[in-house]
């Protein structure tokens, strides 16, 4: 049977990202409630992946290994909370390489989706970017917009406060 996923922007949906994303694993901060969302979700039988746009890599601000380096520390304060994160994909490419895998492309989903056998029509992608709800549109998801409702883009078929709330809706429904 295939699975159903939920798949998270990174910057401003897991961690703090007040207009600034984390260069380094010490700038990397956790929002409230994440590990508890994740685990939620994962124990109703949802995988759980990243899909984030770092660009900076491509750009030269960052380098590959410390963005590997936030993520390992992700994965290890996700896990220390109690949840489970399967797989972390980054598109490290220019923002203007005209890759397949940038968001609001769908590429980053649609290569999980592939490789983990996933029933995208019940799959959600979880964004606080119109890049992100464009590109689960993309990939036939539903999405929910983390976010004021009054700056929710029109196609969100969601729109939720934070990732808790988004998770206690994705169970609800
Ligand atoms: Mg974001
Ligand atoms: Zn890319």
């Amino acid at each position: 049977m295939q699975k159903r996923a939920v798949f998270l922007d990174r910057d401003g949906v897991i961690n703090r990202s007040d207009g600034k994303p984390p260069n380094t694993p010490e700038e990397l901060v956790l929002l409230p409630k994440v590990s508890e969302a994740i685990s939620r979700l994962n124990a109703a039988g949802f995988l759980v992946f990243v899909v984030t746009n770092q660009g900076g890599v491509g750009l030269g601000y960052m380098t590959k290994k410390s963005l590997d380096r936030i993520h390992e520390k992700l994965l290890q304060e996700v896990k220390e909370g109690g949840g489970r994160i399967d797989e972390i994909k980054a598109c490290t490419h220019r923002p203007r390489a005209g890759c397949s895998c940038r968001k609001p492309k769908p590429g980053m989903i649609l290569d999980l989706a592939a490789k983990y056998d996933i029933d995208l029509a019940k799959s959600y992608m979880v964004g606080d970017r119109d890049s992100d709800i464009e590109a689960g549109r993309a990939a036939g998801i539903k999405t929910i917009f983390i976010g004021n409702r009054a700056e929710a883009p029109e196609e969100a078929d969601f729109t939720a406060p934070d990732l808790f709330s988004a998770a206690e809706m994705i169970l609800r429904e």
